[in-house]
């Protein structure tokens, strides 16, 4: 079943301790989009200005991405994004952000992106998230991604976005800060209070949890000897957990098929943050995906070898 994805389509200007790059391909819609193209078909929706380059739209196409809900708005600017990482890749310091086109845009989704069966409402204004919710009402799964901006700045809005959906998508501290509890578990199950049946906390370099109403699961991030650019990671995590759980349309969404989907988001995530932006997954294989899940799997498997305890 197709997957629709709303959220930034970026120029970001990134420097980590490994080196810099000046207005790379980037976004949250587009991480997202690249990585869930292994599992389904993906159809963007989000505005680029005149400055959003033709190679820009090959390097989606190239992955079988539709583009044809993204509005090229003219006089406009593509969203633009300015960070910087230091030693500490999981904490990240943003030095611009402007909306550009995303200021006053309104998503005029086709039909095609409106049959989608699962929907993504990527990092952006809670208020765009709701707009395209409302055109796909009969969507089989919701997940939302957003961040501390939003909380902030737009929290009624994003109250609403995301009790209208199956599944949070967010980072650990962000979950602390929407809901004032100092415990992620604690912070998730509350969540789950509001409308969600699944939590995703996302925890950089230490990995991910999943909390359900039957339970908890955690995996650790791939380990990895060189992290270059962590830019665009939660994105590309969540585009392989909704990639994988759109390729099973026909299944339940059971507490199994999450976990199977965890791994798969790990997976991607790791691949991402080996080069800059989207580079590393512009080349990567279903071949390479195959390889790195089965080596998670290795890492975090071990058997119950019961011991005589004293008490
Ligand atoms: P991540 O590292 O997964 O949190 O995502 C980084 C991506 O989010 C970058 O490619 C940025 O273009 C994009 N981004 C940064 N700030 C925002 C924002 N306020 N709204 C939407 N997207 C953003």
């Amino acid at each position: 079943m197709s997957i629709t994805v709303v959220g930034s389509i970026a120029y970001d200007t990134v420097t980590t301790p490994f080196g810099e790059r000046d207005r790379m391909l980037g976004g949250a819609a587009v991480h997202f989009a690249l990585a869930a193209s292994f599992f389904e078909e993906v159809r963007i929706v989000g505005p680029v200005g005149d400055d959003f380059g033709e190679d820009d739209f090959d390097v989606m196409r190239h992955r079988g991405v539709d583009v044809s809900d993204v509005e090229r708005i003219a006089g406009g600017r593509t969203f633009f994004w300015r960070g910087k990482y230091g030693w500490d890749l999981n904490s990240r310091e943003t030095l611009d952000t402007q909306l550009g086109v995303f200021e006053g845009f309104q998503p005029k989704l086709s039909d095609a992106s409106r049959e989608s069966e699962v929907l993504f409402l990527a990092n952006i204004q809670p208020d765009l998230q709701r707009e395209v919710r409302a055109q796909l009402p009969d969507a089989r799964f919701v997940a939302l991604d957003s961040m501390n901006l939003w909380i902030e700045a737009a929290r009624d809005s994003l109250m609403k976005a995301i009790r209208d959906c199956d599944c949070l998508i967010l980072n650990d501290s962000e979950l602390r800060q929407l809901t004032g509890r100092a415990s992620i578990y604690a912070a998730a199950r509350e969540v789950l209070t509001w409308g969600p049946r699944v939590i995703v906390a996302k925890q950089g370099e230490y990995g991910a949890a999943l909390i359900t109403g039957e339970g908890f699961f955690s995996l650790p991030a791939f380990p990895l000897e060189q992290v270059v650019d962590p830019t665009g990671a939660g994105d590309t995590f969540a585009g392989g957990f909704v990639g994988y759980i759109a390729a099973h349309s026909h299944e339940d969404i059971s507490e199994d098929l999450l976990r199977q989907a965890m791994a798969h988001g790990t997976a991607l995530a790791s691949f991402n943050v080996e080069e800059f932006g989207t580079e590393r997954i512009e080349r990567l294989s279903g071949g390479d995906i195959v390889a790195r899940v089965r080596q998670l799997r290795e890492f975090t498997h071990f058997s119950d070898a019961p011991v005589p305890l004293r008490d």
